[in-house]
């Protein structure tokens, strides 16, 4: 059972200072726990040597700084390391770390699950389990950081793990806010990027964040009709209202849309497709990035080959849209796009199950 404690991992600095204020403490006194926890990877409070050891006994009875747990890490030959992780409540997420790409990245999850279903994916076939808190999914960076010897250096964080983050909205904004505190690991929204299938709220939302993060658009398909195939969130929010609210966004100077574009062999890779893709981001400021599918039992689709890939990359190119062909990283354990599933779980919905039988 999970402790009943107040968790100081789900606050936020402002109101960790409220939480201590009312037992007396002065404001700095939180912004100490905040460097323990977040600059110095912390999660119990006998090691803060900075506070008095009758104060740390009196922290350890009334909070606790609840930690997702590594069960298990898998490096790949390329240096990623894909991290199973649990939660106070038994349920396993996991992370990615990606090493030099140029920079270090994390790939974050949001959700245990995911709704969306997207046709290509895994963790779509897990179906919604719950939704992360804000303090797990900080905690994850956390975590990671503290895993890879991160913690005093920078790195970008990309929300494309499991689950769609503006399907999380209220937690997903509180965990930015959270890694962003200069007391913490002051990671700056130019270093993350959300990425999501394109909930037209969530991104009308978004834009109005003081703290806008990099975001990045799960397109996937030139037609409703194809993209409700793979992406079923399109009956609701189809092309058009998602490209008009990305002309609506309103980026930063020299900032543009990134959108995603998983690449599968005879369903959305051919000439035709580039040619639609480039009247359809007209007006926009983007970059496109093209994913080969990573295959995975369960998935009904296969990788195109390198020449259709590069084919349908120099059609976008020579319209003058920048665009770039996702290196696969982490394949050989599982931690590449759309990869993540958790084996584990205590929930598994049928078609989870049958992806795991047949792995
Ligand atoms: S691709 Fe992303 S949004 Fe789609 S099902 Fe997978 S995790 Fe969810």
């Amino acid at each position: 059972m999970p402790s009943t404690a107040c968790d100081i991992a789900e606050l936020e600095l402002h109101e960790l200072e409220a939480a201590l204020g009312a037992l007396g403490q002065p404001a700095f006194r939180a912004r100490q726990l905040y460097r323990w926890v977040y600059r110095r990877g912390l999660a119990d409070f006998a090691g803060m040597t900075d506070l008095g050891v009758p104060l740390r006994e009196d922290l350890a009875g009334r909070f606790r700084i609840g930690t997702p747990e590594v069960v298990r890490k898998d490096v790949s030959i390329d240096g990623t390391t894909k991290f199973l992780l649990r939660l106070a409540d038994g349920k396993l997420i996991e992370s990615v770390f990606i090493p030099d790409t140029p920079s270090m990245t994390f790939c974050i999850s949001t959700q245990v699950g995911c709704a969306m279903a997207c046709g290509f994916c895994l963790t779509g076939k897990m179906g919604l389990v719950r939704n992360l808190t804000a303090g797990e999914i900080a905690g994850q960076v956390r975590v990671l950081a503290a895993a890879t010897d991160m913690l005093d250096h920078p790195f970008n964080i990309v929300l494309m793990g499991m689950g769609e983050p503006l399907h999380n909205y209220d937690n997903t904004m509180k965990a930015l806010r959270m890694l962003h505190s200069e007391h913490g690991l002051a990671v700056s929204p130019r270093r993350v990027t959300i990425s999501t299938v394109g909930i037209v709220p969530g991104l009308e939302r978004l834009g109005r964040e003081p703290l806008m993060p990099n975001l990045a658009v799960s397109l996937h398909a030139t037609t409703d009709e194809q993209r409700t195939a793979l992406v079923p969130p399109n009956r609701k929010y189809p092309l058009a209202a998602i490209l008009e609210a990305c002309r609506r966004f309103p980026l930063k100077k020299r900032n543009r849309i990134t959108f995603e574009y998983v690449m599968l062999e005879g369903v959305n890779d051919s000439p035709d497709d580039a040619r639609r893709l480039v009247r359809l981001l007209a007006g926009i400021k983007a970059k496109v990035n093209l994913i080969p599918l990573n295959p995975a039992p369960g998935i009904p689709y296969e990788r195109p080959s390198d020449e259709r890939v590069a084919r349908f990359a120099q059609i976008l190119a020579d319209k003058h849209l920048t665009v770039s062909v996702r290196k696969s990283r982490g394949r050989d354990i599982r931690a590449a796009c759309g990869q993540l599933i958790v084996e584990g779980g205590t929930k598994k919905s049928a078609a989870q199950q049958m992806a795991l039988l047949m792995k």
